[in-house]
C-alpha cells in the first residue's frame, strides 16, 4: 500500500470510530432521558439489553481461546512470548498499583465519610447484615474455613490459574486457566511441524469469523447499549435507591471518580504517550466504543470482544498485542477496580469512626489496604459489582466490620459502570505500549 493510500485508509477508520462512539454516545443519553422521563418504561427494554449482553458473552470463551492460541501460532514460538509477557505483567501491576496510590491519596486529600451521621451508618449496617454475613460465609467457605491471610489470598490466586475440569471453566467463563491451557495447547502446536496444519488453520479461521461476528454485533451496539442503560436507569429511578442516599454519598461518589477521572485522563494518557509517542486523547477516541460499552454492561468480560476489535481496527494496536494481552488484562489488570476499592474502604473505615471513635486507621492499615486492594482487584471477576465482593477480603484486613458495605450498596452499580470502563481503558494501553516489545519478525507473521 502507498503512503496517501496508508492515510486514507486510516482516516477513514478514524472517522468510522468517531461515528461509531458518537452513536452510542447518543444512545446512553437518551437511554438515561428516557429513563429519567419514563422510568417504568424504560425497565421494559431489558429484554433488548440482556439478548445484547448475551450476544456479547456467548463469543468471550470462543474468542479467548481462539485469539490467545492464533497469537502463539504467529509467534510461532511459544518462548517468543516471554518478553512481551514479561512486560505485560509489569504493565498490570504497575499501573494497578500506580492506581491504588491514586485512590489512596485522592481519599485523604478528600476525607469522604467523615463526620457522617453515625444513626445513617448504622442503619446501612443493620439493613444489610444478613446479606453480608451469606456472602462471608460462603468466601469463608471457599476458603475451606480458614482465617483470611495474605498468604491465603496469594495462594488463591496462584491457583486460580489452573484448572482440574477445562470444560467446567468454559462453563464459567474463568477465563485464567482458559488462557494457560491455551497458550501450552498452541505452544505444542508450534513444535509439530506439519501434523499441526489442519488445527492451525482451524483455529486461525475460527478466530477470524468470531471477529467478523463482533463486527456484525457492533452494528446494532447502539440499540443494545440504550436498552441496556435505559433499563439499568430506569429501575434505579424506579426504587428512588440514589436519590435518597446522594447527599450522603456524594462525598464517596466525587472523590471515586475524581480518582478514575486523574488515572484514565492524566496517567494511563501519559504512559501511553512516553512509551508509544501516540497522542492519547485521539487513542481514547479510538477507543471509545470499547470504553462505553463497559460503561454499558459494567462489565470487562463482555466487553472484551469490543476491546479486541477497537484496538485491532481502529486504534491499530497489532493482532499479535491484543490477541493476548487483551484477554489477559481483562481478567487481571483492574485498575478502576484497585483504585474504587482503596477509596471505598478508606470511606468505609471514616464512616465507622463516627459509630466507634476509638477507631482508628493508622498508615499501616493504609499499607495494608493498598496491598489487599491490589490483590483483590487482580482477583476480581469481568463482571458487574465483582469488585464490591473482593472488598469485603479488604474490609477484613483492616478489622472493619464487613455489613458496612451496606454504606456504599446503592451507588455501587452506577460507579461499577465507571469503574468498568478504567478497566477497559486501561487494558487497551497496556496492549498499545507492550506491543513494541513483540519480535519484528513475528508481525510478518501475523496481523
Ligand atoms: N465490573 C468490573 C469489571 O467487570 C469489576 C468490578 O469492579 O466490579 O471490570
Amino acid at each position: 500500500m502507498t503512503a496517501t493510500a496508508n492515510n486514507e485508509q486510516s482516516a477513514k477508520t478514524n472517522n468510522s470510530a468517531s461515528h461509531g462512539t458518537l452513536l452510542i454516545v447518543v444512545a446512553i443519553a437518551a437511554a438515561i432521558g428516557f429513563a429519567y422521563i419514563a422510568p417504568k418504561w424504560a425497565m421494559h427494554f431489558d429484554l433488548g439489553g440482556q439478548i445484547f449482553l448475551r450476544l456479547l458473552q456467548m463469543v468471550v470463551v470462543p474468542l479467548v481461546m481462539a485469539s490467545v492460541m492464533s497469537g502463539i501460532l504467529g509467534l510461532g514460538d511459544v518462548r517468543k512470548l516471554g518478553r512481551p509477557g514479561g512486560y505485560a505483567i509489569l504493565y498490570y501491576f504497575s499501573t494497578t498499583i500506580l492506581a491504588v496510590l491514586t485512590g489512596l491519596i485522592i481519599v485523604n486529600v478528600f476525607d469522604p465519610g467523615v463526620g457522617i451521621d453515625p444513626d445513617i451508618v448504622r442503619e446501612r449496617q443493620e439493613a444489610e447484615r444478613e446479606h453480608v454475613e451469606q456472602t462471608t460465609e460462603e468466601i469463608k467457605k471457599e476458603a475451606d474455613n480458614q482465617e483470611v491471610t495474605l498468604g491465603l489470598i496469594f495462594k488463591k490466586l496462584v491457583l486460580m490459574l489452573f484448572t482440574d475440569n477445562l470444560l467446567g471453566s468454559m462453563v464459567e467463563v474463568n477465563l485464567l486457566p482458559l488462557i494457560v491451557f491455551s497458550i501450552i495447547f498452541a505452544g505444542m502446536l508450534t513444535t509439530m511441524g506439519d501434523r499441526a496444519d489442519t488445527i492451525a488453520t482451524l483455529v486461525l479461521s475460527i478466530n477470524d469469523a468470531l471477529m467478523s461476528f463482533i463486527m456484525l454485533l457492533m452494528k446494532v451496539a447502539p440499540i443494545g447499549i440504550f436498552c441496556l442503560v435505559t433499563s439499568r436507569f430506569g429501575k434505579a429511578k424506579a426504587e428512588g435507591t440514589v436519590g435518597e442516599l446522594a447527599s450522603v454519598l456524594a462525598g464517596y461518589m466525587g472523590t471515586v471518580l475524581t480518582g478514575l477521572a486523574f488515572h484514565s485522563l492524566v496517567t494511563l494518557p501519559l504512559l501511553l504517550y512516553i512509551f508509544t509517542r501516540r497522542n492519547p486523547y485521539r487513542f481514547l477516541l479510538q477507543m471509545g466504543q470499547a470504553v462505553l460499552t463497559a460503561f454499558s454492561t459494567a462489565s470487562s468480560t463482555a466487553t472484551l470482544p469490543v476491546t479486541m476489535e477497537c484496538a485491532e481496527m481502529q486504534a491499530g494496536v497489532s493482532r499479535r498485542s491484543t490477541e493476548f494481552v487483551l484477554p489477559l488484562g481483562a481478567t487481571i489488570n483492574m485498575d478502576g477496580t484497585a483504585l474504587y476499592e482503596a477509596a471505598a474502604a478508606i470511606f468505609i473505615a471514616n464512616a465507622y469512626s463516627a459509630v466507634d471513635p476509638t477507631f482508628d486507621l493508622t498508615f499501616v492499615d493504609q499499607m495494608t489496604i493498598a496491598i489487599t486492594a491490589t490483590l483483590a482487584a487482580v482477583g476480581a471477576a469481568g463482571i458487574p459489582e465483582a469488585g464490591l465482593i473482593t472488598l469485603l477480603i479488604v474490609l477484613n484486613a483492616v478489622g472493619l466490620p464487613l455489613p458496612l458495605v451496606g454504606l456504599i450498596l446503592p451507588v455501587d452499580w452506577l460507579l461499577d459502570r465507571f469503574r468498568t470502563a478504567v478497566n477497559a481503558f486501561g487494558d487497551s494501553v497496556g496492549a498499545a505500549i507492550v506491543d513494541r516489545s513483540f519480535p519484528n519478525d513475528a508481525a510478518a507473521t501475523k496481523s
